[in-house]
């Protein structure tokens, strides 16, 4: 799998709005990552195994479940995942079954790059929004809650 390691296999533009589809989050266990360096492409079909880098091929993933996927084919994974860590993926595949049919803002990510520069300043900026509209989330949902509770 030495085409995947890297960064040059895929244009920057198609590596950020992929990520960005994703919502910066690893699609098999829901990490949210705050750094480019933490995110990875993860090929679905392995390449080794005839998966293209079509984008409906890749994923987000963490580095972690990048590699405890390795070459398995997603089936083999779910099944490894369960018997190894007692871990049922079957969110994931729905997830990761959504991701792929959506469209790629390829359009965003231009625009990320050119006022960002690198895949890393831009994957920062947006994933500082998004924890922003996490714990603005949680301030309203607790708002509710105790309101709930009276
Ligand atoms: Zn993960």
């Amino acid at each position: 799998m030495s085409n995947t390691h890297g960064m040059k296999w895929i244009r920057h533009t198609t590596r950020l709005a992929i990520y960005l589809r994703d919502g910066l989050a690893c699609v098999w266990c829901g990490e949210g990552v705050e750094s480019a360096r933490s995110l990875t492409l993860d090929h679905i079909t392995p390449r080794c195994r005839g998966g293209t880098n079509d984008p409906t091929n890749l994923v987000t993933a963490c580095r972690d479940c990048n590699d405890r996927k390795g070459d398995k084919l997603m089936s083999e994974f779910f099944r490894h995942m369960w018997d190894a860590h007692g871990l049922d993926l079957t969110a994931s595949y729905r997830k990761v079954m959504a991701s792929r049919r959506r469209v790629l803002p390829r359009e965003q990510a231009r625009e990320l790059l050119a006022a960002r520069g690198t895949i890393a300043r831009a994957v920062a900026r947006e994933a500082s929004k998004l924890c922003n509209a996490v714990v603005i989330g949680r301030a309203v949902t607790g708002a509710i809650g105790s309101e709930a509770s009276k």
